[in-house]
């Protein structure tokens, strides 16, 4: 009996370098037995030399889609057929959408950023107060200015970065917005609504200490954490010791995951689903 032509599956997968154990495969497959979605995603390890070869082979057999991670996400820019809003402002790629025969490329780490915090407030008219300023923070700025933030405040190591932040906000998207130095512990301004932790600080290190005079941390300000391993960073857990919201950079990860098997089949998932496969995958 011959095998229906329907029987291959819907592919996407993930474009990485160094991460064979990726525990967003389990993620997104979890969504997809779910849902009843004839699809498999695949972690593919593609050296940077190698990523023309590789999109275009994504494209001869008709993946629907893909995630890129670093230092994927600048370099394949060049090999799509166009950008979303976001991604443009961005000037990166973490999700490629087929769309009839294009590959147009998207920047879902913001948009998955934005969705966990509209869980907890809507950020429009809001003083954020961001540190960082590479490709998550860039995300995240960029989506929060096109929601409507009121007022960043930006502090980053690297002034040259955080001036290319700058620029985007204030020249490209027409945010009020500044770049305060970065001495010592950093003293949020009054006013502060949401805190952001956007660098890479605490990253598979639960007692890495983000540079933060936290006793200008008020009850009911927001803060949150990029980091998603651990989930709760040590930002998180003193924010918590002060009143302050907690929001963990593992609904921001479950989240732009969301908005790719939605970019890519049309099924909104379920997040719950999801985050479950995600948290047992990382053994947290
Ligand atoms: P980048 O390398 O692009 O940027 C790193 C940022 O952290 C820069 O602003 C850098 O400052 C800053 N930084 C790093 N170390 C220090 C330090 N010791 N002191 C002060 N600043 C520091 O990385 P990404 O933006 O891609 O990733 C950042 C984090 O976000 C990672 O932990 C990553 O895992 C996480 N992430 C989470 C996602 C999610 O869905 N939750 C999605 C994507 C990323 P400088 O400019 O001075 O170098």
């Amino acid at each position: 009996m011959p095998i229906p032509a329907s029987f291959c599956p819907d592919l996407m997968g993930c474009l990485s370098q160094g991460a064979a154990g990726n525990p967003t495969v389990a993620m997104v497959e979890a969504a997809f037995a779910h849902h009843g979605i004839h699809g498999r995603y695949v972690n593919m390890e593609v050296p940077p030399e190698k990523l023309a070869d590789a999109v275009k082979g994504l494209r001869a057999v008709g993946f629907r889609g893909f995630n890129l991670s670093m230092p994927h996400k600048v370099a394949v820019i060049p090999l799509l057929d166009g950008l979303g809003e976001s991604a443009a402002a961005i000037g990166a790629v973490n999700c490629v959408v087929r769309r009839g025969d294009q590959l147009i490329g998207e920047n879902t780490d913001g948009k998955g950023f934005l969705r966990s915090l509209a869980d907890i407030t809507d950020p429009k008219g809001k003083t954020v107060v961001l540190f960082g300023a590479g490709g998550a923070a860039r995300a995240v700025a960029v989506e929060l200015a096109l929601a409507g933030v009121g007022r960043f405040v930006l502090v980053n190591r690297s002034a040259e970065r955080g001036r290319q932040l700058l620029d985007t906000l204030v020249g490209k998207l027409h945010c009020r917005a500044e770049l305060l130095p970065w001495n010592g512990d950093f003293a949020l301004p009054d006013g502060t609504d949401i805190v952001i932790n956007g660098t890479s600080i605490g990253l598979y290190d639960p007692e890495a200490r983000l540079p933060l005079d936290t006793s200008t941390l008020r009850p009911g300000q927001i803060v949150a954490d990029v980091v998603f391993s651990p989930p709760v960073t040590r930002l998180l857990r003193d924010a918590k010791d002060r009143g302050c919201i907690p929001l963990d950079g593992l609904s921001m990860l479950v989240n732009q995951g969301v908005l790719g098997v939605q970019y890519w089949t049309g099924v909104l998932p379920d997040a719950a689903v999801m985050h479950r496969a995600l948290a047992a995958a990382m053994g947290v």
